[in-house]
């Protein structure tokens, strides 16, 4: 295995892709440079490669998030193998969690009840060593090289290390591991042992321990309201285990949510010599396989392992041992370079589809890749379960689904992977009826979907960050709309799609008013937009927009369904109810929807009383105190003109047509300095209205602030795990951004700017099943079909058609 590292790999560009032409790319190149801004740990800057030279142990936390693999279903946090040291040896399934009692010193009705929590589940990726009585550990001995990369391209984590032992024998130890985009519940580890000395010293005696281990983590405890809230304890409570030859296997139940998971693994060992073995059990939560020999110094021995995960309900339990067994035998027909050739045909695929050339700024081209790789790994696979505003990388927020699914990854999915996004949009209309069961709870009709969950249930104890940001209902309803229109899916829109949209749209019309004093206008009250900083308010903006917008493309989808599908329309009365007059009603709020302007300040409203609220002393503001949630309490923020996250000016992103160019000009230049970025869902929102009201170098400060949001842990936090809202708004940035690319009703608008660092731009993304590549230099633009049928799209409003083999030129 001479590659663990990836240094000798080489990948031809995917088929079909001539980027060499405008991008050439640095495959498997040594390390140049380190990045320079951000804290700890930097990492050499690649074409397709995040490598790790040194180890450090500051910089542990951060790196087991940025080394993690996973595909939507299987987690693995980046650990080291040996298990130790740790911040968090984390492994999740997405969708596999536990719940319990939300317990409230003062409880008011209708508040959340239950809490729940994505668990850290057996752990079946440590493979420990001992050398000669001296166990492997990097803290011990001397670490003599340690050379760690994240292969980007083919989609693997390797590592070289060379380690002498307290007593003066000298390993390399090389290991490889992949979690399958292909196979949800896959993933398969190689571990490599080679002695390297002394030569004239006696055989080095071997011992390679493979373990699973459950309830070993969930220890921490914070008061950071962005990491895991508190201690779970050891609430996987085994109910299986299995151990014969190289296979051995536990399973788990928890027993509020009624879940049960197992895992199983299976080895394979290549040595020159033979070797022992042996199995050891412990309380049902722990297994360990044993291999033990002699190697001379040159030899080395070679253990593959193969990990398979599945969990089901209490109906789906009894089969799954069986399942999975079945499943490691195909597996095993496979080396780990049969599973890797899969695994770069899939990301061949991936690349391919959504290409994207940067030249000019090789930190970054390395920082888009990393974060389009991040969220292919967040949703490739999700069996039909949410994304978690971390992915599978850490236990952040506990594993809960938020806005950031919707608002941001599915946004982007949209536009270069949509399948992956309708998988995400079929999971919110599996939770359907517990959305309809909280809007009857909070006394209105139609479906309230919640503010932060995992089975669907509300899990927010905070209701003024939570049940009130009632825009979630919005946010579901754009997505399904922006897929719909970009993707042509009729078949999903009159299905899931129209319910969805039609008990959101009920939703609406009963959570708002017609409201004489301002006019008969429609009006949404004690509502909290996306800026958590502001809570409870009147009218705010965003809001009503999506809700605006969700009313009126309700009813404008079962017009179209009176045409052209009045089979599934009797379907969706069948199942909803819908009576004739409802759509009508749902227009006429949309018409009638109240949207806060200050004709004074010729600005927006954030909303009804945002521009009375006390302006925030910024000057004051020590930077320590950022962000502001850790030191100031709810109410000062409440009550002042701060922010913490684009609110109005993602209003303006998302509902573009709403504003007219100066009000976006003046919005921008009121909202912009006082919104604090304390959300890093924040930036990518600011970069693309900066580049759309022209402050170019505005636009690409904060582009380059939310591409490196993991990579330079800006945010402070990445232990956490990755910010999947940031890694989709690095595309966003930049194809929306500088691309000023929109969904004009199902038609590609561009409105291309040249981005001030860079030499050429250039990216995919999809419209009615076509791909269409926008290129552009500091002298022209091209629009080429790359593949499917014709497309008009527009170009700063223009027609334009584009043809196979025609490339379209436009001179800046
Ligand atoms: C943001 C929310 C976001 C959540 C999860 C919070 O800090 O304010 O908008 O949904 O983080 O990323």
């Amino acid at each position: 295995m001479s590659d663990a590292t990836g240094t000798d790999a080489a990948p031809t560009p995917a088929s079909g892709d001539d980027r060499s032409r405008t991008a050439p790319q640095h495959f498997g190149e040594a390390p140049d440079r380190a990045t320079s801004v951000g804290s700890a740990p930097t990492y050499p800057i690649e074409g397709w490669h995040v490598r790790e030279t040194d180890f450090d142990l500051d910089s542990l936390p951060q790196s087991e998030t940025i080394f993690s693999l996973s595909n939507g279903y299987l987690g693995l946090r980046g650990n080291l193998e040996e298990g130790a040291p740790a911040f968090e040896r984390g492994t999740y399934l997405n969708g596999f969690y536990e719940s319990r009692p939300i317990v409230y010193p003062e409880s008011a009705f209708g508040y959340a009840v239950d809490d729940q929590a994505m668990l850290n589940v057996t752990d079946a990726k440590m493979i420990s060593m001992v050398v000669d009585g001296d166990p492997f550990d990097v803290r011990t001995g001397e670490l003599i090289e340690h050379n760690r990369v994240l292969d980007l391209r083919r989609g693997f984590v390797g590592r070289e290390t060379v380690w002498e032992s307290p007593s003066g024998r000298r390993v390399s130890v090389r290991t490889r591991r992949l979690v399958s985009l292909i196979v949800p519940h896959l993933a398969c580890m190689e571990y490599e042992v080679e002695a390297l000395g002394p030569a004239e010293a006696s055989p080095m005696a071997i011992e390679i321990t493979s373990q699973l281990l459950a309830n070993e983590s969930d220890l921490r405890q914070s008061d950071d309201p962005r990491e895991m809230a508190a201690y779970w304890g050891q609430v996987l409570k085994p109910v299986w285990s299995y151990a014969e030859g190289d296979r051995i296997g536990l399973g788990h139940r928890v027993d509020v949510a009624e879940l049960s998971m197992f895992c199983l693994t299976d080895h394979v060992v290549e040595s020159p010599v033979d070797w022992a073995t042996e199995t050891t059990r412990e309380d049902g939560s722990r297994i360990d396989r044993t291999f033990r020999l002699s190697l001379h110094a040159g030899q080395v021995v070679r253990v593959r392992k193969y990990l398979v995960y599945c969990y089901g309900d209490d109906d789906e339990a009894p089969s799954i041992p069986e399942r999975i067994a079945g499943w490691l035998d195909s597996a095993l027909e496979s080396t780990f370079e049969d599973l890797l050739d899969a695994q770069v045909n899939r990301l061949d695929e991936f690349w391919r589809e959504c290409h994207i050339d940067i030249v000019g700024d090789d930190s970054l081209r390395q920082a888009v890749r990393f974060a389009l790789f991040q969220v292919l790994q967040a949703s490739a696979l999700t069996d039909r379960n949410g994304i978690p505003a971390k992915g599978l990388t850490g236990q952040g927020y506990n594993g809960h689904y938020f806005w950031d699914a919707e608002t941001y990854v599915l946004h982007a999915l949209t536009y270069i992977a949509p399948d992956q996004a309708l998988q995400s949009l079929l999971y919110r209309h599996s939770t359907l009826p517990r959305a309809r069961e909280r809007a009857a709870e909070l006394s209105e009709k139609g479906a309230l979907f919640p503010w932060r969950t995992i089975n669907g249930e509300e899990a927010s104890s905070f209701f003024p960050a939570g049940t009130a940001e009632y825009h979630i209902n919005g946010d579901i309803a754009h997505a399904i709309r922006h897929y719909a229109e970009i993707s042509g899916d009729d078949a999903f829109l009159f299905a899931e799609g129209i319910e969805v949209l039609a008990e959101t749209a009920r939703f609406w019309l009963s959570l708002g008013f017609y409201n004489p004093r301002r006019g008969g206008s429609f009006c949404i009250n004690e509502v909290t937009g996306p800026d958590e900083y502001t809570a409870l308010v009147d009218n705010n903006t965003f809001t009503n927009l999506m809700a605006k917008s969700n009313l009126a493309f309700a009813a404008a989808v079962i017009d179209r369904m009176r045409e052209e599908a009045p089979e599934a329309l009797a379907a969706l009365v069948a199942k909803v109810g819908l009576t004739d007059d409802e759509p009508d009603t749902w227009r006429a709020a949309a018409d009638a929807m109240y949207v806060h302007f200050d004709e004074e300040l010729g600005v927006h409203g954030q909303d009804d009383s945002f521009l009375d609220k006390q302006p925030w002393d910024f000057a004051g503001t020590p930077a320590e105190n950022y962000p502001l949630l850790l030191h100031y309490h709810p109410l000062d923020l409440y009550r002042s003109q701060v922010i913490k996250q684009a609110d109005l000016v993602m209003a303006m992103f998302l509902h573009g047509g709403e504003f007219t160019d100066e009000q976006k000009r003046a919005n921008f230049e009121y909202y912009d300095p006082i919104t604090t970025a304390d959300s890093s869902l924040s930036m990518c929102v600011q970069a693309i209205m900066a580049a759309e009201v022209g402050q170019l170098d505005k636009a690409w400060e904060y582009t380059q602030r939310t591409a490196l949001t993991d990579l330079h842990n800006v945010q402070h936090n990445v232990h956490d795990g990755i910010h999947i809202a940031s890694q989709a708004g690095t595309w966003l940035a930049l194809a929306c951004g500088f691309g000023g690319l929109r969904n004009s009703g199902g038609v590609l608008h561009f409105r291309p700017q040249m981005p001030p660092g860079l030499e050429a731009l250039g990216f995919r993304c999809r419209a009615d099943g076509a791909v269409v590549e926008l290129l552009m230099t500091t002298h022209w633009v091209t629009y080429t079909l790359v593949s499917g049928n014709d497309l008009e799209i527009l170009h700063n409003g223009e027609p334009l058609v584009l043809r196979a083999g025609d490339p379209q030129h436009v001179n800046w």
